[in-house]
């Protein structure tokens, strides 16, 4: 089992990364992470606790060479394993700005959008670093007319995930009878998989996509209709998945499909598996490799068309949290302390549910250290607390750590995904800022919000105001 305990390597230096398991979903701090000769922790090349300092408290902190090193092992990791053609799309949900859409897609990797925000923030992010041809794939249940517009007008592939956005797009294709609108269609391939309910997309009761026993009627309306151009299918099971089966199983019943699409004259060639690779919150989650999962995918989808013999499709992962999650940690300033004898102890910091929703939302677990007193001996057990009006605002449950006292920095590992991305202002708490760091190189990603942000939307109507 592995531990958050520093480790010294040969060179004497205490490095916090494990050297013999570097697929970044697999460990629980980022790969540059290491402990300092102040005891602190350093990422990136740079003292997390002289980060606070610089940037205000709380703060994201992304290091950029574990997030590369995620995206270049998905696509080597397909080069090496698939047969045909692939492509990673970075499933930007998890964590959606300029800075880290423009990292992904200077490593080659799409995206998966899933609303005209995400759309505008991805199309800004290419223009500034003046990249093209950037596959864009919009996904989404209820897409609004204005969204398609908007994708269909960036040339983005549209997945398709019901009727209605079907008999919708139908009708924006007759503005431009001269362009076909790229799809895919989204099946929901009655795959389950074990993993919390509100993040399983694949079993048969659930909102996303695509029945598929409407399969045949689906490609026939599809067929009728040549202003929708079907280049493939899509299939997402889940999310911080680490089993491997459901993805095999999911590979048979998409290519079963995909033949019946192809003997039914539609011009597949494209196969999206969908995301869902989980990553170690814990010292005892034990998800596979970044590379394990890519060819365990690979070979099974390979396997299934050589099988029905039909040509190896562009196959397509749209990997989210496997990607960014590892990369960000969180550093809180620690504050108030409350001892209930003989039941708890709460340590409370300055952020909570609104920079990481994930805990009140779907009791998920994270691992915490203390920035400063990064060797000091972990001798009690604390509960950490967000400073949110709400008692189930609590960070960690029982988490085993050194004596703390206010002002220690306290830092939250594997904060990448899903935190950012679902951050609110409740209670009226400013969003915090974020960096990325690299070779000991700091640079503002997206900045902390001040009280007059909070006010930007508002207004007073002026009846309101007249006395
Ligand atoms: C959320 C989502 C993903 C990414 O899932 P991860 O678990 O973050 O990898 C991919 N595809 C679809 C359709 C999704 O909804």
């Amino acid at each position: 089992m592995l531990s958050t305990e520093p480790k010294i390597n040969n060179s004497g230096q205490k490095y916090l990364a494990y050297q013999d398991c570097l697929s970044p979903n697999q460990t629980l701090f980022p790969l540059t992470a290491k402990v300092n000769n102040r005891d602190c922790l350093e990422i990136g090349g740079c003292d997390v606790t002289t980060l606070v300092e610089r940037f205000g408290s709380p703060l994201y902190i992304v290091d950029e060479v574990t997030l590369r090193t995620a995206c270049r092992q998905y696509l080597q990791g397909f080069q090496t394993h698939y047969p045909g053609e692939s492509r990673v799309i970075y499933a930007s949900k998890a964590w959606n700005c300029l800075a880290l859409s423009a990292v992904v897609a200077r490593e080659g990797l799409g995206f998966d959008v899933v609303s005209a925000g995400e759309i505008h923030t991805v199309l800004t992010a290419l223009d500034q670093i003046k990249k093209t041809d950037v596959p864009i794939y919009f996904h989404g249940n209820n897409k609004s007319i204005a969204e398609l517009e908007y994708a269909i007008e960036h040339n983005c592939i549209i997945i398709v995930d019901n009727w209605l956005e079907l008999e919708n797009l139908v009708k924006l294709g007759e503005n431009r009878p001269d362009t076909p609108i790229p799809i895919l269609l989204r099946l929901t391939p009655g795959i389950e998989c074990h993993t919390h309910e509100y993040i399983r997309t694949g079993h048969l009761d659930s909102k996303f996509g695509f029945d598929p026993h409407q399969i045949e009627a689906v490609f026939d309306y599809v067929l009728a209709h040549p202003l929708l151009n079907c280049l493939g299918l899509h299939a997402h099971i889940g999310s911080q998945i680490f089993e491997r089966q459901p993805h095999q199983d999911l590979a048979a019943v998409l290519a079963d499909w995909f033949k019946l699409g192809l003997e039914r004259g539609l011009p597949l060639e494209q196969l999206n598996v969908g995301g869902g690779l989980g990553i170690r919150y814990l010292e005892s989650d034990d998800p596979p490799s970044i590379e394990e999962w890519v060819q365990a995918v690979s070979l099974a989808v390979a396997k299934a068309c050589q099988e029905r013999g039909i040509a190896y499709p562009l196959l397509i992962a749209e990997p989210g949290r496997s990607l960014i999650a590892t990369a960000c940690v969180t550093a809180y300033t620690v504050g108030n302390r409350k001892e209930i004898p003989e039941i708890r102890t709460y340590i409370a910091v300055d952020g909570g549910m609104s920079d990481n929703p994930r805990p009140i939302t779907y009791q998920s677990v994270y691992r915490a250290v203390v920035a400063n007193k990064m060797s000091q001996e972990c001798q009690e057990v604390v509960t950490i607390a967000g400073k949110h009006c709400e008692s189930g605002d609590i960070l960690i449950k029982d988490i085993t750590l050194p004596k703390t006292n206010p002002g220690d920095i306290l830092v939250v590992l594997a904060t990448g995904a899903y935190n950012y991305s679902m951050a609110s202002n409740y209670n009226r708490l400013p969003r915090p800022a974020a960096v990325i760091v690299q070779n000991g190189e700091a640079n503002l990603i997206l900045e902390r919000e001040n009280l007059a942000d909070l006010l930007r939307q508002d207004r007073l109507p002026n009846r309101l105001s007249l006395i």
